[in-house]
């Protein structure tokens, strides 16, 4: 499987710090390599990489980073995902497999630029929700589940459980 990559826009750590925590962690756990948020946000950062230290895996965080640039030198095809888009059953077999992808998502209006960089406009459904949403529809769709259960070799490992709660300390 290819590299998957998030660039989060139009982010206000005033207002957004919960739904950009969220676009990461789900973003992480459903088998993304890394975000990139556009504004600068040091407590995003440390709470990121405080989750990815304990529970695995090499998922990175790099704020201030404008769309733009991170969308210049990345070698692969860029996923905006938009209510206005492509129904993604449509868009889903047209994105390689063998190439990287970034995966843009927004917070409020998204810069009409943006759809005209993306090498795909997808849709998950043409009704207005969430960035939490759209990108966990679109990331288990993408990788076929297959991340939701992989061993991140963290600190800590959750184990399946039917009832109650086991958490494994790794040596
Ligand atoms: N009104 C904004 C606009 O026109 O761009 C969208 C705001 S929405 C709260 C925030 C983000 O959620 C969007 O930028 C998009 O990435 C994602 N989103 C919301 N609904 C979506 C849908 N039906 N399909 C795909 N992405 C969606």
């Amino acid at each position: 499987m290819s590299d998957i990559w998030i660039m989060r826009i139009g982010h206000r750590p005033e207002r957004d710090k919960r739904v950009t925590t969220h676009v990461a962690l789900s973003s992480r756990a459903l088998g993304a390599k890394g975000i990139y948020v556009d504004t600068y946000d040091e407590v995003l950062e440390q709470n990121i990489r405080s989750v990815a230290e304990r529970f695995g895996g090499d998922y990175s965080i790099k704020t201030g980073v404008r769309w733009q640039d991170a969308v210049r030198g990345f070698q692969g095809k860029v996923v905006h995902l938009t209510m206005y888009g492509e129904r993604v059953d449509e868009a889903l077999p047209k994105i390689p497999r063998d190439e990287d992808i970034m995966i843009i998502v927004g917070a409020e209006k998204v810069p009409p630029e943006v759809y005209q960089r993306a090498d795909f406009n997808v849709s998950v459904g043409n009704q207005p929700h969430s960035e939490i949403a759209a990108l966990a529809i679109f990331l288990d769709r993408f990788t076929e589940g297959k991340a939701l259960y992989s061993d991140r070799h963290g600190k800590l490992t959750v184990v399946p459980n039917e009832r109650g709660k086991t958490v494994v300390e790794n040596p």
